[in-house]
């Protein structure tokens, strides 16, 4: 126990130097493998993200923040305790390299767990490939990965569909990010591009810089034929055949698009539903495991095919004007963001998932022995309104 919790403050020790990208070289002399933390946390920041993910921002904005404990003021508290009330958990997990060597489960909620027992998604497979490598989000809850696995198999198989780029799924302990995502925390989510996989090996440069591609037309409220088709209505229509998959999130558009191409089998329909972003890539999320009895479960979706009422509602929300500002009477006092969540605010469980043996020192991404390819210039992306809040992403 003692040890765990020497891990925990070197950790934290090591979070708190990652924070400072321009003290981390300095900081890295003191505190033994902070500099590879350092490294990886400036490897996750913003200026190294990129598209996809205009949806990620928003539902990072659904990230919610329990007040920090009243206890962090204790001057008499260990200094353990103390950093764990004050430090973004996203620091914690988004420094760590490799999974919590536990038995595998998902803790807590979507948007606010962790993940013990990962497993990694291998960045290459018969029908797929990962993309994003120096993300390090290719891990998940093995069940998670077993499904993806046998996902691309058969929309390869029985969709003639190439196979699957595979974007975001978990860090290796799940948890907050540094960067996007309020979800994504329990690995029990998956970000697959709507773009088909090129029929050669990708380059771990190509991985980072290959740019999705958006499914809209210009006018943000429909699909662009040119791009979108029957392979694209096929592979979501496969992911949300699965019984285990209980979400697959896509943006309003898109879902429209599905509800016209569906026909008469449309009980698949149900669990498609519609979020602001995801026309670069679509989001699935399986269930709680039964390995994960702290997994808090979703709400159940509703029992319909969401393509009448609910998505009239989307399209009212997308074409509405932009409400002009009220003029204040009174100076307005500005409004605090809320603060990022703290280990304090996960389930107890995550703190022994941060401070459980290995993972300290990072590993290497992901083997690559391609040539480095010609960066390929990022899409214009698409803005659309970012302000609908929604129980699915969360
Ligand atoms: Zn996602």
């Amino acid at each position: 126990m003692r040890d765990r919790s020497k891990r925990l403050s070197l950790l934290i020790a090591m979070s708190m130097v990652a924070a400072s990208a321009s003290a981390w070289a300095v900081e890295s002399l003191q505190f033994p493998g902070a500099a590879s933390a350092a490294k990886a946390a400036a490897a996750a920041s913003p200026a190294a993200d990129h598209k996809p993910g205009t949806h990620e921002t928003v539902e990072a904005g659904a990230q919610s923040s329990a007040p920090a404990s009243p206890s962090a003021k204790s001057p008499a508290k260990p200094p353990v305790a103390k950093a764990k009330d004050t430090i973004p958990a996203k620091k914690l997990f988004g420094a760590l390299k490799s999974p919590a060597p536990m038995k595998a489960r998902a803790i807590g909620a979507y948007s606010r767990g962790c993940l013990a027992g990962a497993t990694a998604l291998p960045i290459d497979g018969p029908a797929w490939q990962a993309m994003r490598l120096s993300r390090n989000r290719n891990w998940g809850h093995p069940k998670l990965i077993a499904l993806l696995e046998k996902y691309a198999g058969e929309v390869k198989q029985k969709d003639s569909w190439p196979g699957l780029l595979v974007g975001d799924i978990s860090q290796p302990r799940g948890g907050p990010m540094l960067t996007g995502h309020a979800s994504h925390q329990l690995g029990l989510d998956a970000d697959i591009w709507f773009t088909p996989m090129p029929s050669r090996r990708l380059s771990k440069a190509e991985r980072e810089n290959l740019a999705a591609t958006s499914m809209l037309a210009s006018d943000n409220l429909s699909v662009n034929p040119k791009v979108w088709g029957q392979g694209q209505v096929n592979i979501v229509r496969r992911a949300a055949s699965y019984p285990q998959v209980e979400r697959v999130l896509v943006h309003p558009a898109i879902k429209k698009a599905l509800c016209e191409a569906a026909g008469t089998n449309r009980a698949w329909l149900a669990k498609v539903r519609p979020y602001w972003g995801h026309f670069y890539h679509f989001h699935v999320r399986i269930g709680c495991p039964a390995d994960s009895p702290t997994c808090t479960k979703q709400a159940p979706i509703p029992g319909d095919d969401g393509c009448g009422k609910e998505l009239d509602d989307w399209f009212k929300l997308l074409t509405a004007p932009p409400k002009p500002r009220p003029r204040p009477v009174e100076p307005v006092k500005p409004v605090k963001p809320k603060p990022p969540l703290t280990l304090a605010d996960l389930p107890p469980e995550c703190s022994a998932v941060v401070a459980d043996d290995a993972g300290i020192e990072p590993t290497a991404p992901a083997p690559s022995k391609e040539p480095t390819a010609k960066a390929v210039k990022p899409a214009k992306a698409v803005s659309v309104p970012q302000n609908k809040k929604s129980a699915d992403a969360k």
